[in-house]
């Protein structure tokens, strides 16, 4: 996204680069959303803190709770986007999608309680619904929660849960009602994740890192202040913050960093005794490359431009998150196939190209593909939703 002539959010956009150039803690080299090393941690609520202190974060927040009057619709896709650009890290966890989550259905005493200190990057948040056996179908969860005088009492599993490891709270959809139709009965809850009960086990995925966790629930107690929305109502809760979530994917800023790496690689990588660059094919397919991401930013415009137009379409945020991830990934696949052999080599090998960030960006590429709703399901949505086509 990057609505070059704006000169509210070009102005938005140099106060990014100035404070990233001042004191941003680096964005994780990795591709993706990667979780810290426990080490970096503080530094990273630090950095969430100052976003917030200057007006870069929030700022679509009720005023008293720290918003701006009348910010730009864009303002904070022009913040994500400049911080990825800039190589400067994001605010840490999933605070932004819980605020979401509480502005929109949490009770006064809720927001005055988490959103300062998810300002003040005191709170770190994971978001806890997808489980073994509801992810696409996400209605389909079956952690249950009992009510028990003041409390409710939760048992059951969370899987892919994005910095679990590190999270103060975890935003989490439990069934309330097992007797209620599918997407009834499900209640939304702040989950200290202290409370006795809590186990967060780390997953080592294909990459060697260890970016998500299971998260085991046994008998944890949760006081029914804690509920988000009305009890049974957890689904329409959610859809503020999926929302959000879609909209967010599909930018592709990054992709723009990916293909100044895929020119120097084709300079570096030796083809027929030269460089890669001059071969026909390679220069044609880097061509392309540079045309899709191109294609993809301006797709990503038009949808932010629908929307400030009120003219937004159910369509646009699947198209741009689908055309996104599918370039990323076969962008990505083309950087390890013109490194021939040498393309299983690791990081850590002295000959490895760009320190392994080729083979790790080219084993993340997949998880694009299913975050925030896989593109099999987004097509779905394209199809139902935006076309009308029958189920
Ligand atoms: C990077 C990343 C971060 C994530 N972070 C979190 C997190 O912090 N918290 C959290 O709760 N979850 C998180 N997830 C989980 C994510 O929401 C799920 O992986 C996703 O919803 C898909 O669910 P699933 O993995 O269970 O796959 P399934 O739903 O089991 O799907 C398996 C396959 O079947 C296909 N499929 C399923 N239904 C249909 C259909 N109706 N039509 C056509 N094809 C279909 C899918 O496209 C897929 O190819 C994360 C995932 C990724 C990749």
């Amino acid at each position: 996204m990057q609505l070059g002539q704006d000169t509210e959010l070009n102005e938005v956009r140099r106060r990014v680069r100035d404070l990233a150039a001042q004191q941003a803690p680096p964005r994780n080299p990795r591709t993706g959303v990667r979780a810290p090393e426990a080490d970096e941690v503080p530094a990273l609520r630090e950095w969430t803190r100052r976003l917030f202190e200057e007006q870069l974060l929030g700022v679509h927040w009720p005023v008293e709770y720290g918003g701006l009057t009348d910010p730009h619709p864009l303002f904070e896709s022009a913040v994500t986007d400049e911080l990825i650009r800039v190589g400067a890290a994001g605010p840490v966890g999933g605070g932004l999608l819980a605020a979401a989550a509480i502005i929109a259905s949490g009770t006064a005493e809720q927001k005055d309680f988490f959103l300062p200190r998810i300002r003040s990057g005191e709170h770190i948040w994971c978001q806890l619904f997808s489980e073994p056996d509801a992810g696409s179908d996400l209605a389909g969860l079956r952690t249950r929660a009992r009510r028990d005088g003041d409390d409710f009492v939760v048992d059951g599993q969370k899987v892919w849960t994005t910095n679990g490891q590190y999270a103060d709270f975890g935003y989490l959809l439990a069934r309330t009602d097992p007797d209620a139709p599918k997407h009834a009965g499900i209640t939304a809850f702040a989950l200290d994740m202290t409370t006795p009960g809590v186990s967060v086990r780390p997953l080592r995925e294909i990459t060697g890192t260890a970016d998500f966790n299971e998260v085991f629930l046994d008998q944890v107690r949760i006081p029914a202040t804690r509920v988000i929305g009305e009890v049974d109502q957890g689904w329409a809760v959610t859809t503020t913050s999926l929302a959000l979530e879609r909209s967010s994917a599909g930018s592709g800023a990054s992709l723009f960093g990916a293909l100044d790496r895929l020119g120097k690689l084709a300079n570096e990588v030796v083809l027929d005794g030269g460089p890669a660059i001059e071969r026909d094919d390679v220069r044609q397919a880097i061509g392309g490359f540079v045309a899709d991401v191109h294609v993809n930013s301006l797709v990503s415009a038009f949808g932010d431009s629908r929307a400030l137009h009120g003219e937004a379409d159910t369509g646009d945020a699947p198209v741009s998150k689908i055309l996104f991830s599918e370039i990323n990934l076969a962008l990505h696949e083309y950087g390890l196939e013109l490194q021939g052999h040498d393309g299983v080599r690791v990081e850590g090998d002295a000959h490895v190209q760009d320190l392994g960030w080729w083979q790790d960006a080219f084993l993340y590429a997949r998880a694009f593909t299913i975050a925030g709703g896989t593109n099999e399901v987004l097509r779905n949505v394209i199809a139902e939703r935006a076309l009308g086509l029958p189920r």
